[in-house]
């Protein structure tokens, strides 16, 4: 057994499901919630930094606009059934995590904000900020703008998403169900809830099937297998547990019930990740020093570069390379190739004037960065 657990990592996704925040007359679960914003408050205080993707626009805007079918019987119908609950989910959000004493703050984002390299960095670098400066963010799809092909379509997955953009190591999905079962427990009473999932192979993916007749039955558990991969996939556990408790992230704590996804050893996925089928599109070379830096785990600053080669944009992938040619490292670039040429071997303090505006923390991020 590891000692990890998603819920004391220093970085935790939370996410909520529509269900769990809105009863089936559209009502908000505002006690329930209230209990969840109090135990993020707890691990906020302990130094743990949360972030929240809520789902919920869709139902409570529904509900207001009296749309059929709870909203999702068209696009358009979701489009303005999430354009209207957004306001009320955020303003919700805000109130309650105020009442504890935290600061909210919303973003909505679609899967090309987080699949597009350049604007994952944004994504990534927002979602950063807020949480050293100790905001807990709120986020959900943009469903208001997304159309269908572009859309996540489910938090699930987007959660996994975020978690990857954030650099955290773990997700908790709160959901209806408490976690993943061998047999579907509606109809098996007795069946047995895993506990521990070391690798999604076909027999899990079975369990979660909804054509399986010892499956949940439901979408929503392949989705949450789905998103367990990406997790995984990048290095970042992800557990279910039961949204059905009130102060649900201590009730998980104490008594472990749920499913843990273990994730794959981080530094090989996030590796395999950045990697992704890309080739790196420039050569950033550095310094003895610098690669001393990048080994402490630091990320690679303009002062230690020595030489940039090739042409690329912010978030191209680019490849680190020590004074004898051999790459070090990869990593994703803050900077276009033009950028990065005229700050490097450059201080800091001197990056502004020559720029001419504000500049990034670094050229190449550790998050973003793989040592190979
Ligand atoms: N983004 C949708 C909403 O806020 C929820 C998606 C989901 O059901 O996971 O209503």
């Amino acid at each position: 057994m590891t000692a990890f657990s998603p819920t004391t990592c220093p970085r935790l996704i939370v996410k909520v499901g529509s269900s769990l925040l809105v009863t089936p007359s559209g009502d908000v679960r505002r006690d329930w919630l209230a209990t969840l914003a109090a135990d993020i408050a707890a691990r906020t205080k302990a130094g743990q930094q949360i972030a929240v993707v809520s789902s919920g626009a869709i139902a409570l805007g529904a509900r207001r606009l009296k749309l059929p079918k709870g909203g999702r019987a068209s696009l358009e119908d979701a489009q303005a059934a999430a354009a209207t609950g957004q306001i009320a989910l955020s303003q919700i959000w805000a109130e309650l995590l105020g009442a504890e004493g935290l600061t909210a703050a919303q973003m909505l984002v679609t899967l090309d904000d987080l699949e597009d390299r350049r604007r994952y960095l944004n994504a990534s670098a927002t979602l950063g900020r807020l949480l050293s400066l100790g905001v807990v963010p709120v986020i959900n799809e943009n469903d208001s703008v997304a159309t269908e092909e572009i859309r996540f379509g489910d938090n699930d997955r987007l959660a996994a998403r975020i978690a990857q953009a954030a650099a955290a190591q773990g997700v908790i999905l709160l959901s209806d169900v408490a976690g993943l079962f061998e047999a579907n427990p509606l109809t098996h009473p007795d069946a047995c809830l895993i506990e521990r999932v070391e690798r999604i192979d076909a027999r899990i993916e079975a369990m979660a099937s909804g054509d399986s007749a010892s499956g949940m039955g439901s979408g929503g558990m392949a989705s949450k297998i789905a998103a367990a991969r990406i997790a995984t996939g990048a290095g970042v556990t992800l557990a279910i547990a039961s949204g059905h408790v009130d102060h649900p992230l201590a009730a998980f704590d104490t008594s472990g019930r749920g499913t843990v996804f273990i994730a794959e050893r981080s530094a090989t996925a996030r590796k395999a990740w950045l990697a992704g089928g890309l080739t790196a599109k420039g050569e950033i070379s550095v310094d003895a020093g610098a690669i001393a830096a990048l080994k402490s785990g630091k990320s690679l600053l303009a002062a230690g570069a020595t030489i940039v080669t090739g042409t690329f944009m912010r978030g191209d992938l680019v490849a680190i390379t020590a004074p004898d040619g051999r790459v070090v490292a990869r990593g994703l670039s803050e900077y276009d190739a033009a950028d990065a040429a005229s700050l490097c071997g450059k201080r800091s303090e001197d990056h502004a004037a020559i720029l001419g505006h504000e500049p990034r923390g670094a050229l190449v991020h550790r998050n973003h960065m793989a040592l190979l």
